[in-house]
């Protein structure tokens, strides 16, 4: 059932003297994009009469079908807590659709939503909890980011060592103020990294709660003077910043990946699921996985993975299953990172898994020793595979898989290809501090 209607809104924003609506929406790179409106129009916003022009919009229309507008998903409404001093704003995620009223299909967040209408089908519900690692930086006199680190310290290191202890208790308030629980933060691997973790919830919702989490996180460390990334590996010879994802299928209010009696008590159904994504996760990482730089965090060494695996404990594998089991039984996807465009990423993923439901899939064995220490011929022999090594290989394996690239649709998926191939074609083509290094004197 609905939070809100558009007539509770509207009151809410009077009654509230809240000034300004902002309605958002996502770019098909994972950019958060917004129209800013003054309350007076807050009845065209919750109507969806709001316009604006699609052909500006990575990934979205040509100039000459450009018209598009913005239908809030009105349960998204929340006041923004920051900036108030500037005007208090609300916002709310929407939609895009085209002049007629349609979904406009290059439209992440309408591609994710296609993808649910399969699951909710097949009578599913799709579950995420996300946790999104970040990096601190110290900015320069001109207030740009640099790469020195804001504290040097580790895991669940404290204040006063953790010198963001503060930062990060200011965007834990602030997410809790628009709704978020907040289950735990804490100081990361790396120097400076940082990780808050959010209550999972269905997918749409929780792939919204990623791209206001990104935006609180930027805007609260900006007020402390810092540049918060999430770019996934951001320092060389230092831990990346991943997206674990956890995920589970829930029907009838059970969740269906639980089975009492299953080995390892985990249903027909998580094995199918597990089976589907191991089987489709190279195309997956063009989405979830979209960076030239995301390939230099899938590497060993650093709590990352790099090989096709699944496993009941062993963090080195691409697929681990946490302890917890009944309702909180879940699939912990490792290989995201939050650099991906959280509606795309998920919707592949859920369709992967759905594939392998249909398809009765079975997964290979659990790895159940340290992938990393294995020889190649070793890995080989166990039908372990590796995530693509590069931008270039998993956007091959995106064209690849049929099952994934329908999942995009021709449209987003012919837009997404040309972004990615231009900005692979861009990274090739420069001469990067390594190469001199290493070869202007030797040669
Ligand atoms: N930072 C690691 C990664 O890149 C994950 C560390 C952890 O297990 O939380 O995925
Ligand atoms: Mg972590």
């Amino acid at each position: 059932m609905s939070k809100y209607t558009s007539e509770t809104i509207i009151r809410t924003v009077r009654e509230n003297h809240i000034q300004f609506v902002r309605l958002q929406f996502t770019d098909i790179f994972g950019q958060l994009k917004s129209v800013t409106l003054p309350a007076s129009q807050i009845e065209k916003a919750v109507n969806g009469q709001i316009m604006f022009d699609g052909s500006s919009i990575e990934g979205y229309t040509r100039i000459e079908e450009s018209d598009q507008y913005l239908r809030p998903d009105l349960d998204t409404f929340a006041v923004l807590p920051w900036n108030q001093e500037y005007g208090v704003c609300a916002r709310m995620i929407c939609d895009v659709c085209n002049p007629d009223g349609t979904a406009f299909s290059g439209d992440p967040r309408g591609v994710l939503h296609k993808v649910l209408k399969k699951a909710a089908d097949m009578g599913y519900t799709f579950n995420v909890g996300p946790e999104c690692e970040f990096f601190l930086f110290k900015t320069d006199a001109d207030g740009k980011p640099t790469t020195k680190t804001n504290d040097e310290v580790g895991y669940f290191d404290q204040g006063p060592l953790d010198s963001a202890e503060f930062t990060r208790r200011q965007i834990c308030l602030a997410l809790e103020k628009i709704g978020f629980e907040i289950e735990a933060s804490h100081h990361e691997c790396a120097a400076g990294q940082h990780e808050i973790d959010f209550k999972y919830a269905d997918a749409l919702t929780a792939a919204d709660n990623i791209m206001t989490f990104k935006l609180a996180v930027k805007t609260l460390a900006r007020k402390d003077g810092l540049h918060a990334t999430f770019m996934p590996k951001p320092i060389f010879g230092v831990a990346g910043n991943g997206m674990h994802i956890n995920m589970s299928l829930f029907r009838d209010g059970k969740n269906a990946f639980y089975d009492e009696n299953g080995t390892h008590q985990l249903s027909p159904i998580a094995y199918q699921f597990i089976a589907g994504v191991l089987e489709h996760i190279p195309a997956i990482c063009a989405l979830s996985n979209p960076l030239v730089n995301s390939y230099k965090r899938l590497v060993p060494g650093y709590e990352a993975p790099c090989y096709i695996s699944w496993s009941t404990g062993n963090r080195s594998a691409l697929i681990r299953v946490p302890a917890p089991r009944g309702t909180s039984t879940r699939l912990e996807l490792r290989n995201p990172d939050p650099s991906c465009n959280p509606y795309l990423a998920l919707a592949a993923c859920l369709a992967a898994g759905l594939d392998g439901i249909e398809r009765g899939l079975t997964p290979p064995e659990e790895a159940t020793e340290n992938i990393y220490e294995l020889t190649n011929e070793q890995r080989i022999a166990r039908g372990i595979g590796s995530l693509p090594s590069s931008l270039r290989e998993a956007l091959d394996a995106l064209r690849a898989d049929p099952l994934v690239c329908g999942v995009l649709g021709e449209h987003a998926l012919s837009q997404y290809l040309a972004g990615k191939e231009e900005e692979w074609k861009s990274y090739c083509t420069r001469v990067s501090s390594w190469e001199v290094e290493r070869y202007i004197t030797l040669y």
